[in-house]
């Protein structure tokens, strides 16, 4: 201790307590490196030489265990700050005070307030006062040095294993289904089972073309996925669990099963908090992928025909969309439309209709993002019949070799997976046979195992039974499918195309899903007609023009041949008797139903049609009010005339309304008129 060290020490210092600040980075480090602790320890009998009182020096171990790269979660550190800052700390000590921070902004931080607080630093070097430029500057450089040197360190290191996974020899961990052999080779697992299971998983895939439908099938068909447990008593475990989305997922994006050899596929990126968030990087920014370096599942052509497949699932739900695949809704384009205007895929909107949802194709263009009105907007029906029409009429001589591959595909899918399922059975039987030979081999005097092993045995047994009976009853489901069912249906499909396309009972999204293979966009453009380009696979373009369709009020419109019938009929009859005569001559209202006397008043109306009434009135027929005021009689009589044949009267309207008609003091009455004009209104009431 030289005579600077104790200028530095003052009165105001050794009123104020010592802090002395003990860390190991790791909980390894706590337990191995007792050394280094005890010289951090030891430290304090510096401080007591220097003068504090015992009582007055501080221990702060609670970040034992933890790194100092960052001040978040070291509660100790964060301690020791606020009583520094609050001016409690004479002096703080470290084994070497740069240590306290590994991180520079850190280390500064704490420089600044002990230079205000006038706190002193102690290391196993000597005394510092921060508020001194020369002892700042030290203490500054000595905190850059020691960051720099946790970098080198870790550097080192890294350069070390990237060294190693460049050549492909650090051992990674595995995902199912591969394993390292006895020679530390990568090699596929020698569990038939897992074998089979992830094979069937690309196959499904590469079927399907999605991974829902991939997880779908799986689980209609019984069928369980191995994984490896990654931590815990059972960790490096095979365990066989359901298929979920998201094991599909890391499965299909995993270079593993095409064979590659692959290191650096995430980074880790310090966030505000500390934490650390792990980041998936893109293929060109991998760390070292060695292709062809063990055997796999997939080929790398597969494996990238896969990822680019995932990638358009993926846009169908962003703003980039593109063709999705086939779903429930009834819009036969559905995913293959695009706007002629603006180059978006179009959406479907299915609006409700008397008959059914009707799709409309409409395109939001970049609406979506910034509010801008719709860009077009085409009901869809039309489009959908032309559109498989024109599959009907092109598609035929290609159909039959489409429709065999399909029968055949379908027929090894059933055997495929029926062979899995029965590698179940075997394994339960397996595992049920070295039950019993446990049991059998364990001494009978030995209670407490054999009785533990006889209950595993009964266990396995019973495991056994089960995967038995689901595996025939999963069987006997597929049978029955295939034989009473599909059969017929396929091999109608393999002849006859066209017939399959229009057979109502053909779903929906099998037509999808044919249209799918055959086309592959229809760009939409409406302006006075409809003009739909049909792009087919392969190239070829075909343009259909379409006349644009009409508008609700227009499809509602009564037909002018009706509307020319009612006008005539009304001559004579009223709206009851019309819309009976106009029933029996088979005619519709617009909307397609039968017509009553609600609908042929409505049509009058909006056609402007005059009625059975006012024909009557123009024509010089009288209401029984005009007739009492001409002859001086009351209603009474008139009506007793009526009913008498005096005179004569005719129903003008569906309420009972009678006009009546006066002869001319010229003119005579003529009775045959009378009763036939009266037989007439009666049928109408
Ligand atoms: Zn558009």
């Amino acid at each position: 201790m030289n005579m600077e060290t104790h200028q530095k020490v003052t009165a105001v210092h050794l009123k104020r307590n010592a802090y002395l600040y003990v860390r190991q980075s790791t909980v390894r480090q706590v337990f191995e490196n007792s050394e280094s602790t005890a010289r951090q320890y030891a430290l304090r009998q510096r401080a007591i030489a220097l003068g504090w009182p015992e009582g007055q020096i501080i221990v702060i171990d609670s970040d034992l265990g933890q790194s100092g790269a960052s001040a978040v979660d070291r509660e100790g550190f964060q301690k020791l700050v606020a009583e520094v800052g609050m001016g409690r700390a004479g002096i703080v000590l470290g084994l070497e005070v740069s240590r306290l921070a590994r991180n520079s902004a850190d280390w500064h931080r704490l420089l600044e307030i002990c230079a205000l607080a006038d706190t002193l630093i102690l290391d196993e070097d000597g005394i510092y006062d921060p508020a001194h430029f020369n002892d700042r500057l030290l203490l500054g450089l000595k905190g850059t040095m020691s960051e720099a040197e946790l970098h080198v360190l870790r550097a080192r290191l890294r350069g070390g294993l990237l060294n190693k996974a460049r050549r492909g020899e650090l051992r990674c961990p595995l995902p199912a289904g591969m394993v390292y052999d006895a020679a530390g080779r990568v090699v596929l697992d020698p569990d038939k089972q897992v074998q089979e299971t992830l094979r069937l998983l690309f196959e499904t895939f590469a079927r399907t073309g999605t991974l829902r439908a991939t997880v779908i099938y799986f689980r209609q068909q019984h069928l369980l996925f191995p994984t490896r447990v990654a931590a815990g008593a059972h960790k490096g475990e095979l365990v066989w669990t359901p298929l979920s989305l998201g094991r599909a997922c890391t499965a299909m994006h995993s270079p593993w099963y095409a064979g590659a050899y692959a290191f650096g596929r995430c980074r880790f990126r310090k966030q505000a908090d500390g934490r650390l968030r792990q980041e998936r990087l893109p293929r060109e920014q991998w760390q070292v992928l060695i292709r062809d370096a063990h055997p796999g599942y997939i080929s790398w052509e597969e494996y990238e025909r896969n990822e680019q497949q995932l990638r358009q699932s993926a846009k169908a739900l962003g703003f980039e969309r593109n063709a999705g695949p086939p779903r429930e809704g009834s819009a036969l384009l559905q995913g293959k439309v695009i706007c002629g205007l603006c180059g978006s895929r179009m959406n479907i909107h299915y609006n409700p209709r008397k008959h059914g949802m009707v799709p409309n194709y409409v395109c939001v263009g970049r609406g979506r993002l910034f509010g801008d009105p719709l860009c077009q907007s085409i009901v869809g029906t039309g489009i959908d019949a032309a559109v498989g029409q024109l599959l009907v009429d092109t598609v035929t001589p290609v159909a039959l070799d489409l429709a065999l591959a399909v029968q055949q595909e379908i027929t090894s899918r059933l055997d495929e997976a029926d062979r899995l399922r029965h590698r179940q059975v075997e394994r339960a039987q397996y595992e049920a046979d070295a039950a019993r030979q446990r049991y059998m081999h364990v001494d009978p005097s030995n209670r407490l195992v054999a009785d533990a092993l006889e209950a595993e045995w009964n266990l396995k047994l019973r495991a056994l039974t089960d995967a038995q009976q689901d595996y025939q009853r999963q069987r006997a489901a597929d049978r029955f499918v295939v034989d009473e069912q599909e059969r017929q249906r396929i091999l109608t499909l393999s002849t006859d195309f066209p017939a399959i396309w229009r057979d109502p009972k053909t779903q929906q999204r099998e037509r999808k899903r044919m249209l799918a293979l055959l086309i592959e966009d229809v760009t939409l453009f409406k302006q006075r007609e409809i003009t739909a380009a049909v792009r087919f696979r392969g190239g070829s373009t075909t343009t259909l023009t379409l006349p644009r369709p009409l508008n609700a009020s227009q499809m509602r419109a009564t037909h002018q041949d009706v509307l020319q019938n009612i006008d005539r009929l009304l001559d004579e009859y009223t709206d009851a008797k019309v819309a009976h005569i106009l029933n029996q001559r088979g005619m519709r209202t617009g909307a397609g139903d039968a017509f009553d006397t609600v609908s042929v008043k409505w049509v009058r109306y909006s056609a402007k049609i005059k009625s059975l009434k006012e024909r009557l009135l123009e024509e010089g027929w009288l209401t029984v009010k005009q007739v009492s005021a001409r002859l001086g009689i009351d209603r009474g009589t008139i009506n007793k005339r009526r009913l008498q044949g005096q005179i004569k009267a005719l129903l003008c309207n569906d309420h009972g309304q009678w006009l009546y008609w006066l002869p001319d003091p010229v003119t005579s009455l003529s009775n045959d008129k009378i009763t036939s004009v009266s037989s007439t209104a009666g049928d109408a009431v």
